[in-house]
Formats: structure tokens, sequence, C-alpha cells
């Protein structure tokens, strides 16, 4: 269900956010996400539903990187953003889809927002998909595969048709309007992307990686082993003392940024860690996912701390809800203040606030978050616009599409 941004509270008292973790926001959006544009309503999300179906063979050898339908290279994989390698069973996917249409001599095609496929195609792809997700023994590998075919049919009908950097439709792209900005050495940022989300125009997660870079702020795709693989090999060396998990659930046990970072207990570490010369970095996780993915993504956060630290509590921050930083993000309704972007910003602007962060130039690079996301709100309200479509519709009961 969709809630009207404008049902929001818009303020909280000091008090009452002290302990806000977003789930005040989103708790009734089921099928929202909590951390994404949303726009007003559905208007924005559904921007690019309707857009014509592409078609495509796959021994079209016109595009880069070995025809449409063609495997993904490393270079076109890392230019999506991605920092591992091609992960072997998207490869796989596209493979079988490869097969899929020779044996029946028909073409893939693509409509809609983030590679649906379409038509008699994605009749027969269905009953193959759904068997071999059956036939797959445990969760494990049933998650993995679910996320390879996301991604795998997301990154084919993306494929010359949205801007590898920005993930809106070349003839909107936005790049050119976004400022390269350097994140404060001392933070790392992951944002744990849910399949669904990936090459989604409306992400906002997307943003951080384009203005910090894949170093400072990087993607990690839920399911797949090799982005986890590398997310948490980065943890396991930093040690569970430097993690951090911004989840919007009240249910999880949160502390607020100034409790966490005002505390004497993390002094105490931050000066031993120096002492020993060891690296200092933050890590930051963000789940960027819909509101009813995100309980699955963060108990699989706590499963793998489990066995990389040896106890499932992840520690969480939560962030007040407050934060001046988000004044220039109106007027309302054209956003969601808890979008992925908003709860990056969020989090550097209350860090700003504690005197031992506050010299880290983090207001302006929280800025540069902020006007990024103005940019991509702009760009995405100019290109529902340009197709004659309202952006002042008021909200309908539908469900999210992905
Ligand atoms: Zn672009």
């Amino acid at each position: 269900m969709h809630l009207s941004p404008r049902t929001f509270p818009v303020r909280c008292s000091p008090s009452a956010a002290a302990h806000f973790a977003f789930s005040c926001l989103v708790r009734s959006r089921m099928d929202a996400k909590p951390w994404t544009l949303s726009g007003d309503g559905n208007t924005l999300l559904s921007s690019a539903s309707r857009t014509p179906p592409r078609q495509f063979h796959v021994n079209d050898e016109e595009a880069g990187g070995g025809g449409k339908g063609g495997p993904i290279s490393p270079q076109e994989w890392r230019g999506w953003g991605c920092v591992s390698p091609v992960p072997a069973m998207v490869t796989e996917v596209i493979e079988d889809l490869k097969l899929l249409e020779e044996d029946m001599d028909a073409s893939m095609s693509f409509g809609g927002n983030g590679g649906k496929l379409q038509g008699e195609f994605k009749v027969e792809e269905d009953k193959k998909h759904r068997a071999k997700y059956q036939a797959l023994g445990d969760s494990e590998k049933k998650l993995q595969f679910f996320a390879a075919r996301q991604i795998a049919c997301r990154l084919l009908g993306s494929r010359n048709y949205l801007c590898q950097k920005c993930w809106l439709p070349m003839e909107d792209c936005m790049c050119s309007k976004v400022l390269p900005c350097s994140l404060w050495h001392g933070m790392h940022f992951w944002v744990y992307m849910h399949p669904k989300d990936f090459l989604r125009q409306n992400n906002t997660g997307k943003l951080l990686w384009q203005l910090f870079g894949v170093q400072a702020a990087t993607l990690c795709l839920y399911g797949i082993a090799e982005d986890e693989e590398i997310m948490w090999n980065t943890f396991k060396f930093a040690g569970k003392s430097k993690v951090w998990c911004l989840y919007p659930n009240k249910s999880a046990l949160t502390e607020s940024v100034q409790d966490t970072f005002s505390r004497a207990q993390f002094h105490s570490e931050r000066a031993s860690i120096a002492e020993r010369n060891e690296d200092k970095i933050l890590h930051f996780v963000l789940i960027d996912g819909t509101w009813s993915n995100s309980a699955a993504m963060f108990r699989r956060l706590k499963e793998q701390a489990k066995i990389v630290w040896g106890e499932d509590d992840l520690p969480c921050i939560s962030l007040t809800t407050g934060a001046s930083a988000m004044h220039k993000l109106r007027p309302q309704p054209s956003w969601d203040r808890t979008c992925t972007a908003a709860a990056a910003i969020a989090l550097m602007s209350e860090l700003q606030a504690v005197p031992e962060f506050s010299s880290y130039g983090l207001d302006k690079q929280a800025e540069a978050v902020e006007d990024a996301l103005q940019v991509l709100l702009e760009a995405l309200t100019a290109r529902r616009l340009r197709m004659g479509r309202s952006i002042t519709r008021k909200v309908r009961h539908t469900t999210n599409i992905c």
C-alpha cells in the first residue's frame, strides 16, 4: 500500500526523534520502499513502466559486449557500478536464455522498468525457470538463482537502453549534472541492494557511488555470492566494532548516531585502533530494498555476521527524523525522505554534529548527495512530463512494479 508522503509526519519533537528508526514512516507501507524515491505516490515509480518493448535476438552482434543478448563482459558489469567479477550464476542464466531462444527460435523481448521479459518467450521462460527453481535443493541455492535471474534479465533488458552510470534511459541521462565529490576517507558505504532494485531508474542508492566512487560507496547485491563475499571479507578484516547497519525497523535493536559515536567506549576503541596503527574506516550498510524485502535482507546480514563473528547481532544505528539536511529536499510531496540516499544524508549530517567528526566536511558531502537527489528527481519528472504523464496525480493504491 502506498500512503501519500503528505501523510508522513513532517517533524518530530527532538525527544521523539531520538529513537526514530524510520519505522514509523514506513511501517504501514508494506510494498513501499523504505529508502527509495517514491515520488508523489506511484507516479515517479512507474514513470518507465509503459515504455515499448525492446526486442532483440541473441545473435544481434551490433551491440557492444557481444550483442544485446550476448554474455556480460567484466567491463560491462563494472560499468553498471558493480565491483565483483561477473557472477558465475548470472552468466549461467544468460546462457540458458540463449539456449531457450535457440530452442524456441524466438527472440527475447524486454519491456517496462528493468528488464521484464515479455510475450511468448516469457511464457516459456517462466515454465523453465520455475522448474529449475523447484529442483534446487536448499534455500541458499534458491536465493542465489532468484538473484542471478533477476539481475541477468535486468542487464539484458537495459543494455543500450539505460545509461550505465545513472541508470536512466539514455535520452534522460543526468550524468553531466552530477559533480563527483570525495567522501571522507574514514567512512565507507555499502549499498546492500535487492536484485529487484538493480538498474531501477528511481533507485537512489546508485547516487552514492556515482558521487563518491565505488571504492567509497560500494554496491553489494543481495544473493550474489561474489558481491557478498567482497563485503564480508572487508568486514571480517575491519572487525565488528567498525561495522553498522542502518536498518529502518523499530524491532531491531538500534542506537542513535549520538549514542554510538559520542560514548567513551567508542573513543577508547578508536584510540587503541590508532595505537595499533590499524585501519580506522567505519563501514555502514544501507539496506536498499522494499520494506517487505528489507526484513529478509537484514536477516541474511545477521546470518552472515554469525558466520563471520560467531554472533548474529549486527550493530544497528537509527537516524533521527529532524535532520535539517532534509529541508532542501522539500517541497514535499516530491520526496520520500526515507530513500536510501536520504538515509546517507541523514547519517552524514548526524555524524557532523558529533564533535569528533565535525572536521571531515561531512556536511558538504551530505549536500552533494542532496544536490544529486534533486537532479534525479528533476530528471524523472522531466521524463514523465515529456511522456505526457501527470506529475501531480493523486496516489493510487497499486502494488509496486518490480
Ligand atoms: Zn547517465
